[in-house]
Formats: structure tokens, sequence, C-alpha cells
């Protein structure tokens, strides 16, 4: 296995990154996953785009997209298989022990590991945590994910793939790496950017192919939506067929089997939409 670090290609067994990384000690990094489907990236402007946003919101340099697309094209390239989940993380380099930042500027780490498709329904559970909607890092991708990790090990002691949280004034947020939409009289809804989520490169699309309405939901929407459904990168779209107690049988219903049909078309038409 190959990753690129400093500049080029490495072997991951031999690969080093000092142990006073930031992104080690601190969580002062960001990071993006993007498909990779027999070797193509889907959507990887986008991607780029929103790891600038990130960088900026936490004061790192703006990432070189160039040296990004490289580093990408190469991993792949050494590494070939044919559904893969590519992992960019850019942190804010070796420093201090302290969250001050070192003057050795950013660390840039670009790996990949095979993945495979997501079923096409799957269970949710709803956690007691909130998502902060006014936080420093609020709508960045950055790595400190360890709340995500907490609440999607209580999902799979439940036996679930997915943890949803509301924010801190009880709204629907996001999942620990997902989007989710509700319908509602047959029309899709999901929750606004401004709820705390991440602004999921999925859920922009499936807005824009479905006219899905971002609306300020309840929690407990969850309890009587007629359907609900999740979006990443590595589910695409995918229905959920049980939250917390609540059955939902037949997912995918209706609406969402025609979102999922109406991604599989458009994205499939375009790698870099
Ligand atoms: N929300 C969070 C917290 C995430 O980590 C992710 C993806 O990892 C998403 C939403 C979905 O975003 P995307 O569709 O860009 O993968």
């Amino acid at each position: 296995m190959k990753i690129w670090l400093d500049g080029g290609l490495q072997d991951i067994e031999s690969a080093r990154v000092s142990v006073f990384d930031h992104g080690l000690t601190v969580g002062d990094g960001i990071f993006e996953t993007v498909k990779a489907t027999d070797g193509r990236l889907f959507g990887l402007t986008r991607h780029l785009n929103r790891l600038t946003r990130s960088a900026r919101g936490l004061g790192l340099p703006d990432p070189d997209h160039d040296e990004v697309r490289r580093a990408c094209t190469a991993v792949l390239d050494a590494n070939p298989m044919p559904l893969g989940r590519l992992r960019i993380t850019y942190t804010g380099g070796h420093g201090p022990l302290g969250s001050d930042r070192g003057e050795h500027g950013p660390t840039l780490v670009v790996a990949v590991g095979e993945t495979t498709r997501r079923p096409d329904s799957t269970a949710v559970i709803t956690v007691p945590w909130t998502r902060n909607e006014r936080g420093a890092l609020t709508g960045l991708k950055t790595t400190s994910y360890a709340e995500n990790v907490v609440a999607l090990s209580r999902a799979h002691q439940h036996g679930c793939s997915e943890a949803l949280f509301a924010n801190t004034v009880g709204q629907l947020c996001e999942g620990t790496g997902s989007n989710v939409f509700v319908v509602l009289d047959g029309e899709i809804h999901t929750p606004p950017v401004a709820s705390g989520c991440l602004a999921g490169i999925t859920r922009e699309l499936v807005v824009e192919w479905t006219g899905a309405k971002e609306t300020d939901l309840p929690l407990d929407v969850l309890q009587r939506a007629d359907e609900v459904f999740l979006t990443s990168t590595l589910r695409d779209v995918q229905a959920v067929h049980r939250v917390d107690e609540r059955e939902l049988p037949g997912a995918p219903g209706p609406v969402t089997a025609k979102a999922m049909r109406v991604f599989d078309e458009r994205s499939g038409d375009d790698q870099d939409p």
C-alpha cells in the first residue's frame, strides 16, 4: 500500500508523521473522503473547495489543489481497486506540546482503502448529545471526530449503522457521517446548514436533483415522517428502515426509491459534478 506524504508516494510501512503532529495531539486538522470508482474520483472539485473552506475556518494555509489532485491520482494509480475511499488529511503540522501552532507548516496525507457498496436500507438511532450549531468548528470537516466515534459506537451497540444528532435547540441536524432527509406528504425536506450540519456534497446534489427543501425540523419528525433517508459519499442515498423503536416497513419507500434512482443516474453521468 502506497500513500502520499511529504510531497511524494511512500510505503505505508515506512511512512512517518511526527508524534507531535497537531493532527494527533490536538485534533488540529481537516479531511475529506472521496469516492473512487475504478480509479475515477467522484466530485473532486467540490471536495477540494470544501477542504479549502475547512482550512480557512481553522486558519490553516490554503491547500494547494494541484498538489492534492496529483496526490490523489498517484495514490489511486499505485493502489488499483474497484471501489475505494480516498482519504485526504491536512493537519496543522508538528509543533509544541500545547495548542500553539509550530512553524513547520501543514502535513498532507492521502491514503486509500477498499470499500463496498452500502445496503439499500439501514437502521439508525438518535443520541442524546447535541451538535453545536454556533461553535468555532461548526460546518468544518475537522479531524476532531471523537464525538462522532462515541455516537457511532452507540449505534453499533444497538445494531444500527448511524446515529443522528439534534442541535442545541432540539432541531434535527445530521448523522455522525451523513446528512438526513425526511419525506412529509410526498415532499422531501432536509435540515438547513444553519442547523449545524456539514454541507454534505451528496446532500447538495440531492437537493439540486430532487428539489428537496431545506427546512428546520424538530427531532421528533423522525417519529412521523413517511420516509427517512441518509446521504453521504459512501452511502450515496440510503433508505432508513428503523429509527430507534420505530419501524419503517417497505423502506425504501417510493420517494426515496426515486431519489436513489435519480442519484445513481445523474452521478454516473459526471464524475466531477
Ligand atoms: N455529515 C458529517 C458529519 C460527515 O462527516 C459527512 C461525511 O463524511 C457528511 C455529513 C456527508 O457529507 P458528504 O456527502 O460530503 O460525504
